[in-house]
């Protein structure tokens, strides 16, 4: 990657976060939102990371995945040797969705015209990084570019075509495992574990060779 490509991706994306910070599509999250939270790590990464969206102390400090799940996420990532900084992260939506119970702000799952009108923003994340592979974590995330009917159960770990043809995978959301207790942590980190080791040997087998070009018989009598 030339260092100019790099610049001119950093700049996309410093540009669009900038747009993405006045953002007044969704009022109930502009009104509660602290800050927004576009999206952090490589420009250039081979991996994007897509969560469903931030929460309390992601809204604190306008970073994807600071908390406990963002920590865990990080451990996930750098078990098949993706240090955070070496990928990007990002949400379906880049505010933080609440939920007011008369006591305080809780967090909640984005709503599916909250995940339209952000979706824009997503898209054009993928379009200027390009990664190799994208992971979804968890199912609201892979619903978004898999349709209604994907079971994160039965089909996280399968390679599906995401946007632009770019390898999508599924996997069991950090947050997700860490509500488990006992052998069931277990048994969620093992298959979490299969599924990074997909990702790993995909971004590491060698790039698919051209179909080449069906060659015309000379006509040789
Ligand atoms: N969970 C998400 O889906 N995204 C974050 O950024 C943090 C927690």
């Amino acid at each position: 990657m030339s260092l100019a490509e790099r610049t001119s991706r950093e700049r996309k994306l410093e540009a669009a976060a900038a747009v993405v910070s006045h953002c007044m599509r969704c009022p109930q999250l502009v009104a509660t939102r602290r800050n927004t939270v576009y999206g952090e790590g490589d420009a250039c990464a081979e991996v994007m990371v897509i969560g469903e969206g931030p929460g309390e102390n992601e809204d604190k400090l306008g970073r994807p995945f600071i908390g406990r799940a963002g920590e865990l996420l990080d451990k996930m990532l750098l078990a098949i040797d993706l240090p955070r900084e070496s990928v990007f992260i990002c949400n379906t939506v880049k505010c933080r969705p609440t939920l007011d119970d008369g006591v305080r702000l809780k967090n909640r799952p984005p709503t599916p015209d909250e995940m339209a009108n952000c979706r824009g923003y997503l898209d054009e994340q993928i379009e200027i990084v390009r990664p190799k592979a994208i992971l979804c974590l968890g199912a609201p995330a892979a619903k978004s570019f898999l349709g209604p009917k994907f079971a994160i159960s039965k089909q996280r770990g399968q390679w599906f075509d995401g946007p632009g043809g770019i390898p999508l995978m599924a996997t069991f959301h950090p947050a997700y495992i860490l509500r488990l207790t006992g052998g069931e942590i277990v048994a969620a980190k093992r298959l979490v574990w299969n599924d990074l080791k997909l990702l790993r040997a995909r971004l590491d087998a060698p790039p698919a060779e051209p179909v080449p070009e069906p060659v015309e018989q000379p006509k040789l009598f």
